[in-house]
């Protein structure tokens, strides 16, 4: 990697502000699922033992208005990584101001402070968000070096990131983000062979991009979930009332022909006249009857991926082939992911978001190689795209 990493900076005794993603799922207050949380312990440590004075920000959820500002606070992220480290969090309900700046002054090495969430200078004219000048060197300001951990941030150009690290002296990512980019690297840059991608979720729309970049470098690119209608559509079967996206017929067209011989669709589908209905049906082929809606792929749909990902040697995953959410049609999902988790000898990789939801709930979650903590971030890494948040930080 090009990118400076902890190892290449000193941190004794200094100020060192630390962007994180603690955008953790939240329920009335109460932290949900604290992955991303843990996620960051590993830099924190690594920080501490270096006597840092450690200032961390982040985001949390969007801040559109002063309702949210009240659901959104980062005081439960607070409470949960103090009990986590055994350790004092100072947690500061601001995001700028004297009382912040006061804090960091008093700031002693190994001591850990967190900012109010970054996006409440949304409700202040979108200065978060749209990577307002000012604000970025309002943050840049209060240390004297910046390390970026938020991978799940990394594809946005916010004030945060972007930001501080173009108004800061020194700059690195830290170890989260360096195991993701070491991570998305092996299916990047020469992935062994056979190489699978598993494609689902609602939206085609979403995923064109990556699906072409994998239509390149892998050697089977499976389709599920919402996103196949359309392409059932392109080839010119019923789908009832399935998802689809009906300005990207010709996309799907267009992706078909490029993935002649790579791209293998479903033949088959579980059917429901609603989400509520228990009483799914299989399709004797890729048609959906009248008034209703594909739910899931079907049980030789599910034979034919997993006969395609037997040998496999490198695996991504992304999207749930079915509404995994409704446990009548979470088989294909479940079933998929449990084909992934068993392989041996293969390096298997979710890009986070719902897929890798699933895999916690069917509980395959340590059995993968690695599960990106960002949906979107991994997503654009492999199209090929530069991650600001990560093109932001100094060239080693
Ligand atoms: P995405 O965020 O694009 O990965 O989409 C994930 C969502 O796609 C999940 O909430 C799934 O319930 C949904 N999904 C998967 N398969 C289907 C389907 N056949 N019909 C409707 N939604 C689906």
């Amino acid at each position: 990697m090009n990118k400076k990493t902890l190892k290449d900076l000193d941190f004794k005794n200094k100020k060192v502000l630390v962007r994180f993603d603690f955008n953790v799922p939240l329920d009335n207050g109460k932290i949900t699922d604290d992955t991303r949380i843990n996620a960051a312990i590993e830099t924190i440590k690594y920080l501490q033992q270096q006597d840092a004075k450690i200032i961390m920000l982040s985001h949390l959820g969007r801040v559109k208005n002063e309702d949210d500002r009240v659901k959104n606070t980062l005081a439960p992220v607070a409470k949960r990584l103090g009990e986590i480290l055994k350790q004092q969090v100072v947690f500061i309900n601001e995001t700028r101001g004297k009382e912040l700046e006061t804090a960091i002054n008093a700031l002693q090495p190994k001591q850990l402070l967190l900012i109010e969430n970054t996006r409440f200078e949304d409700l202040n004219g979108n200065k978060e968000s749209g990577n307002d000048q000012e604000l970025g060197k309002y943050w840049a300001h209060l240390g004297e070096v910046f390390v970026n951990d938020a991978f799940g941030t990394a594809h946005r150009a916010h004030a945060s990131n972007v930001g501080i690290a173009a108004n800061i002296k020194q700059s690195c990512v830290g170890l989260l983000i360096e195991k993701e980019l070491t991570m998305l690297n092996k299916i990047t840059m020469q992935p062994e062979h056979p190489f699978v991608a598993v494609i689902g979720g609602a939206k085609v729309s979403d995923k064109i991009d990556v699906i072409k970049q994998l239509l390149i470098k892998a050697d089977k690119v499976l389709i599920g979930g919402g996103m196949a209608y359309t392409f059932m559509k392109a080839l010119g079967f019923e789908i009832g009332d399935s998802l689809l996206e009906k300005d990207k017929i010709d996309t799907a067209k267009e992706i078909m022909n490029f993935g002649k011989g790579k791209l293998i669709l479903p033949v088959d589908f579980v059917m429901a006249k609603e989400f509520k209905d228990i009483k799914g049906e299989i399709t004797k082929d890729q048609n959906i009857k009248i008034g209703f809606e594909g739910m899931d792929i079907g049980p030789k749909t599910l034979k034919l991926f997993q006969d395609s990902l037997i040998d496999a040697k490198t695996v991504f995953w992304n999207g749930p082939v079915g509404v995994f959410e409704m446990s009548h049609f979470a088989k294909g999902t479940e079933s998929i992911c449990k084909t992934i988790a068993s392989l041996k000898n293969a390096f298997t990789l979710i890009g986070g978001g719902d897929s890798a939801a699933a895999a916690v709930k069917f509980g395959y979650e340590s059995k993968f190689s690695h599960i990106s903590t960002g949906g979107g971030a991994s997503l654009e890494y492999l199209e090929g795209k530069k991650l600001p948040g990560i093109e932001a930080i100094e060239n080693k």
